[in-house]
């Protein structure tokens, strides 16, 4: 049975997950995680080079964009009116307690940071863990639907509980934001390449030790 250190070091010997989150700024991250709520990578770098080209991406700018105006900008990424409030409250919350200025948030301590995102209404779990490392450079886990999925497949949990398997995570690899972001990456990858909803387990990395592996079956 495989552990997490090695699924680590074989996912790392099979994808390169160097640069995942490319961004200019921590805003940009913290937009982007509001933004890549439900839908693709691809569709997100297509929002975020429009803002971009319009010069949205600052607090005070998307803190007083009228709504309609930001709803039809990141219309690509779908549920754009709930995502669109988000950014604004976001953006708002920004403006208000940390004079537009992200990192003062983000270098708060980690469960205060947390505890604090979590506050904003339509900032989740996922989201702000997502901010918190990427952005904040912070060691706390994602646990995305995809990392649940590999996981239990892969025998190492029986849970696909969000608190569960970030504890699990942390419980076993100790707390450094590179290492979970990669982690979170090669995890993503994996389910993009072979540990789909229909898993194609032939030419998988774990395939050789993961007991759900279907090409082993009957
Ligand atoms: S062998 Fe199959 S089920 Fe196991 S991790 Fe790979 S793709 Fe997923």
């Amino acid at each position: 049975m495989m552990d997490l250190h090695k699924i680590y070091e074989k996912l790392l010997s099979k994808f390169v997950v160097d640069n995942w989150w490319p961004a200019e700024s921590q805003f940009e991250i913290m937009v982007g995680a509001i933004l890549t709520q439900q839908t693709t990578w691809e569709k997100v770098e297509e929002v975020i080079r429009k803002m971009k080209a319009r010069s949205l991406l600052n607090v005070e700018t998307l803190a007083s964009i009228d709504q309609e105006e930001l709803e039809r900008v990141i219309m690509p990424v779908g549920f754009y009116r709930q995502k669109a409030e988000r950014i604004k409250r976001l953006a708002t919350y920004l403006q208000n307690h940390y004079n537009s200025d992200p990192s003062l948030l983000l270098s708060r301590p980690l469960d205060e940071a947390r505890n604090e995102l979590l506050t904003i209404k339509g900032i989740g779990k996922e989201t702000a863990d997502a901010i918190l490392l990427y952005a904040g450079k912070k060691g706390t886990f994602v646990a995305a639907k995809h990392c649940c999925r590999v996981l239990m497949r892969t025998g190492l949990i029986g849970t696909d509980k969000y608190d569960d398997v970030k504890r699990f995570v942390e419980q076993n690899i100790p707390p450094d934001p590179e290492v979970y972001a990669k982690l979170y990456a090669l995890l993503v990858q994996l389910s993009k390449t072979h540990c789909r909803n229909k898993p194609q387990c032939q030419g998988c990395p774990l395939e050789d030790a993961c007991p759900f592996n279907r090409s082993k079956r009957k």
